[in-house]
């Protein structure tokens, strides 16, 4: 937890020298609780002091860093038990499972199939983001081979799934390239797997049977020099877990409970794949930093996805499309233009409608700030005066030759000041998207 100024103060020297720039030490402790000067600028301060005051500023929830470049994969890093509160920052991690007993082509098969997993939602590509080999075979040799071709044909961070210390330790020297997550340690091999993911500085998750022994075994390794820790408290039942995840959310930002104060792996397993839709959405919503799926059906990870993206989407940032005028077709110089504004949900509604009624057709997207039709309307940015300007930016006049715009039925209250301030003539579409083919076949002209 973040310490105030005053509880800083009590650390300081309390001398006022002045070396550090400020006129006091209070000065000074006021400056380090707003992040405007350094530690380092007090030359005087205690090593006891400094070690008390760098653990205070650490986040409650540590933020680890997954594969390297451009395929890194952040997880953790919450500040917040409730979304509502602030945001929640780093999405769950979606990882797929691959097994090491896989033949050589069943095993390419199957990364080129996680490979090519990817969904568009509302503007968004979204992906797999990591892939976890599992050493079902129980030797290091196809582990190894396994992890090789996978090395080879993907650049997603790995899982290296094996209760091996020896194992695990000669595949990371295989994944020297990108940050990797092992899992896990357990009571039984955790100082063999503590000393083989420090010396490889890889993430080490703990798998525990419940709360207490995981709480321990996060202190051991810590004490072994482990820094960074993905938490597994085993799944046995839904409620269970649920309850688990909320437990260690809870402790780590309401307490400061720095054993806790890591991201959290969940591997979701069963053979009924609404269920594992279900346990799936549980742990995205709370509170998994990683889930790991052994599905790639589309009809499982879709709903997923879709929970994920609904979940991480910050609420105080709605999510926009590029105002800008786009076409439907091969629209030419008699097609119908149709405008909306740039909400996001807006136009991925609109959007199918024009393309299902099989009509060429332009939609011109205004700058609404991301609202809606009408809440833009209602807090005036989506007025007569703002259509009229972005029909003059894209140069409607020289794309189409017929002066007619066609405004959401909602918003018929604007045709008139519309056709003042464009000189077009305004036709008003239908109230709801799902309006919009007939429309388009049947009235409009
Ligand atoms: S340098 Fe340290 S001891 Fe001196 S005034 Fe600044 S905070 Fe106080």
């Amino acid at each position: 937890m973040a310490l105030s100024g005053l509880d800083i103060y009590k650390l300081l020297p309390k001398t006022n020298c002045k070396k550090c720039g400020s006129p006091t030490c209070l000065a000074f402790a006021m400056k380090l609780a707003m992040k405007k000067a350094s530690l380092d600028e007090c030359p005087d301060i205690t090593a006891e002091a400094k070690k008390a005051l760098e653990e205070s500023s650490r986040p409650p929830i540590a933020l680890i860093k997954l594969g390297s470049g451009d395929n890194v994969v952040e997880i953790g890093g919450e500040t917040v038990l409730f979304r509502h509160e602030k945001t929640f920052y780093h999405q769950t991690a979606i990882a797929i499972s691959a097994d090491d007993t896989l033949d050589d082509s069943a095993l390419l098969a199957r990364i080129k199939e996680i490979e090519n997993i990817s969904f568009e939602r509302v503007g968004q590509h979204i992906s797999i983001d990591m892939i976890a080999l599992v050493n079902k075979s129980s030797t290091a040799e196809k582990f190894l081979s396994a992890l090789d071709k996978i090395l080879q044909n993907s650049k997603k961070p790995v899982i290296l799934v094996s209760p091996d210390p020896k194992t695990i330790e000669a595949a990371l020297k295989k994944c020297s390239d990108r940050k990797t997550l092992v899992h896990a340690a357990d009571s039984k091999n955790l100082k063999d797997m503590c000393a083989v993911a420090k010396a490889c500085k890889a993430v080490l998750a703990l798998k525990a049977k419940n709360l207490e022994e995981l709480d321990k075994m996060s202190q051991e390794a810590n004490s072994l020099g482990i820094e960074e820790i993905a938490l597994d408290p085993g799944f046995e039942t839904l409620h269970g877990s649920l309850n688990d995840l909320t437990q260690i959310r809870r402790l780590s930002l309401k307490r400061n409970y720095r054993p806790f104060g890591f991201p959290v792996i969940m591997f979701v397993k069963n053979n009924d794949k609404y269920q594992t839709v279900v346990d799936s959405c549980t742990f995205i919503a709370k509170y998994a930093g990683v889930i790991v799926l052994d599905s790639t059906e589309e009809d499982v990870l879709l709903p997923i996805v879709t929970m994920r993206q609904n979940i991480y989407t910050d609420p105080q940032k709605p999510v926009t499309v590029e105002p800008k005028l786009y076409k439907f077709g091969s629209p030419d110089k008699n097609s119908p233009i149709m405008v909306t504004t740039n909400f996001s949900l807006t136009f991925y509604t609109v959007a199918p409608e024009i393309e299902a009624s099989g009509n060429p057709a332009y939609l011109l997207v205004t700058d609404s700030e991301g609202m809606s039709v009408l809440t833009a309307w209602a807090a005036e940015k989506f007025t007569p005066e703002i259509i009229a300007e972005t029909m003059k930016k894209t140069e409607l006049d020289s794309i189409v030759s017929h002066k007619k715009i066609i405004i959401p039925g909602y918003v018929a209250v604007l045709s008139g000041k519309l056709e003042d301030v464009s000189g077009w003539q305004v036709l008003v579409g239908p109230k709801e998207a799902s309006g919009i083919p007939k429309y388009l076949k049947e009235i409009w002209k």
